[in-house]
């Protein structure tokens, strides 16, 4: 690790990014962003209120017609330049991902390159945004339609992957011409604001991001949700906050792209390479110490390789290193604050009042930052949190099942429907999961399958809407048909 960290926290913009330039807020709020390993405070960053917010989204509106009408490849040129520049600026990026949220640095290194893969593929996107044209029925009208950008958006995005969750909006809605107001988490801005600055170094034009975090994120989304000159809001985040601004979206009749929880069902059927689920099992629920909307969620084992896949998990997880991330060899990091701690502790005690049993982890870590053991339970009902709710955390029940209609009925039983996972040598079950798991996403004998170049997105009250691959671009863009009047009509 050749980054020297202090002078790297010193080179991150502290203000607001409004028109292209840093700024203080309004009324000269600050707020401290800390680190979850040590306690300490990284930063102070300028916090936005109401009249920042309405700034930053004057800023976006005001530039919004000239950037519409910038060539597709001008806009793809910027997006290469800024995947190059974040790829130069790896170490620094994932420097601050592990410092502001705690994941290993080599996760964090992961995630530039997951980050990163956002602006390349919609780079090479904007060439490719395609209309169609036709001769109508009855032959008096030729159909021309195009994608417009739909204009000036709210970005909102969650703690868990700083870069990736900005790269993956910024770089759709800058392919698709739109400007923007981007509201990162307040516990990570750190990553945002220094690939805000990146997007600038790449040559993005005035006023097209603005960049408004806050102590307070309804003090800066109620008045722009609200205004009628924004045009979409795209969120990612949990169902709770995602239910709000559905709310608020109808109000002004706002496009929206809602990116929420999940409760992912990890199923391994009695025919599945145990070594492969196991090893995917690890994938799927401790990457990003569990602090995944993708993390497996619910682990169902068929009964008969369950005793099995139990003994290997287990020793998996105790082969895990918890600590600092920035430490080599850590493999395992800090939950974001002391209330997810707090939320580990009574989730395991709740399935420990269901039936379970702590095979291995099940406490805090004491001393500084939010360490939690990584933890094995089994035998609880299906009627524990652990079951039910989303854990956002390094916790694996598991739960097992008889036949394949039970365990299909068991995964639907929940209002999430994000990804799903399953573990059979089977390809004909395969298909029949395939089809009657309700689910927007399915790893087939695969624990990590989020790419740029896939649709990504939920069903259910997972969300609405598709990240990433040819459906990332046309979220930011609206369909207008021009009716041609056919030259030979009437003749
Ligand atoms: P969160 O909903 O608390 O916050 C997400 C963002 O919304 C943050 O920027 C936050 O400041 C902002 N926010 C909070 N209250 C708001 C309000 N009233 N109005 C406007 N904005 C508000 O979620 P989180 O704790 O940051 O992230 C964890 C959640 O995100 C989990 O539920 C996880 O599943 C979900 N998530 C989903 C995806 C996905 O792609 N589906 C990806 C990552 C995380």
């Amino acid at each position: 690790m050749t980054v020297n960290v202090k002078e790297l926290i010193n080179r991150v913009p502290t203000g607001l990014l409004i028109n292209n330039e840093w700024v203080d807020a309004k009324n000269n709020e600050t707020y401290e962003v800390t680190n979850p390993a040590t306690d300490e405070v990284l930063a102070e960053l300028a916090s936005a209120g109401e009249g920042d917010a309405r700034a930053a989204l004057d800023a976006a509106c005001q530039a919004q017609a000239d950037w519409a009408r910038t060539s597709p490849r001008e806009r793809a040129d910027i997006l290469r330049r800024a995947f190059e520049l974040v790829h130069e600026r790896g170490e620094e990026f994932a420097a601050l991902m592990t410092l502001e949220m705690g994941k290993p640095l080599s996760e964090a290194q992961g995630e530039v390159t997951y980050g990163a893969e956002f602006l390349r593929w919609f780079s090479e996107e904007t060439t490719r945004l395609y209309g169609r044209t036709a001769t109508l029925p009855e032959g008096a009208l030729r159909m021309v339609t195009r994608r417009k950008p739909v204009g000036p958006c709210l970005l909102i995005t969650p703690w868990n992957f700083p870069l990736a969750m900005a790269t993956r909006k910024v770089g759709p809605a800058v392919a698709a011409g739109c400007t923007m107001v981007l509201k990162p988490a307040k516990l990570t801005p750190l990553t945002a604001q220094y690939f805000a600055q990146t997007m600038l170094d790449a040559g993005l034009p005035e006023g097209v991001l603005n960049v408004v975090s806050g102590k307070s994120a309804s003090a800066i989304s109620t008045p722009l949700m609200a205004d009628k000159r924004l045009r979409k809001v795209s969120f990612t985040g949990s169902t709770a906050v995602g239910r709000t601004l559905l709310k608020a979206a109808a109000d002004n009749v706002l496009r929206t792209s809602m990116e929420l929880g999940g409760n992912a069902p990890f199923i391994v059927f009695e025919d599945a390479d145990i070594d492969q689920a196991v090893a995917g099992a690890m994938g799927a629920k401790m990457r990003n110490i569990g602090e995944a909307c993708t993390a497996a969620n619910r682990f169902l084992i068929h009964e008969s390789v369950a005793d099995e896949f139990t003994e290997k998990l287990v020793s998996a997880i105790k082969a895990l290193k918890v600590g600092n991330g920035m430490e080599e060899g850590v493999t395992c990091g800090p939950l974001i604050t002391s209330d997810a701690v707090e939320n580990m502790e009574a989730l395991v005690k709740d399935a420990v009042d269901h039936g379970g049993k702590v095979l291995v982890g099940g406490s805090r870590v004491d001393g500084a930052g939010n360490f939690f053991e990584p933890t094995v339970l089994r035998g609880m009902d299906r009627g524990a949190r652990v079951f039910q709710e989303e854990i956002f955390g390094p916790l694996s029940p598991i739960f097992t099942f008889k036949t394949e209609s039970e365990v299909v009925a068991a995964a639907n039983d929940t209002e999430y429907g994000l990804a799903s996972y399953v573990y059979t040598e089977n390809s004909d079950r395969m298909w029949r999961l395939a089809d009657s798991l309700e689910y927007g996403l399915m790893g087939y004998n695969a624990g990590v399958i989020s790419n740029a170049a896939a649709p990504f997105g939920g069903v259910k009250q997972s969300g609405l809407g598709r990240e990433g691959a040819a459906e990332g671009i046309e979220e930011y863009t609206s369909v207008q048909y021009i009716g041609v009047r056919d030259p030979y009509a009437g003749q």
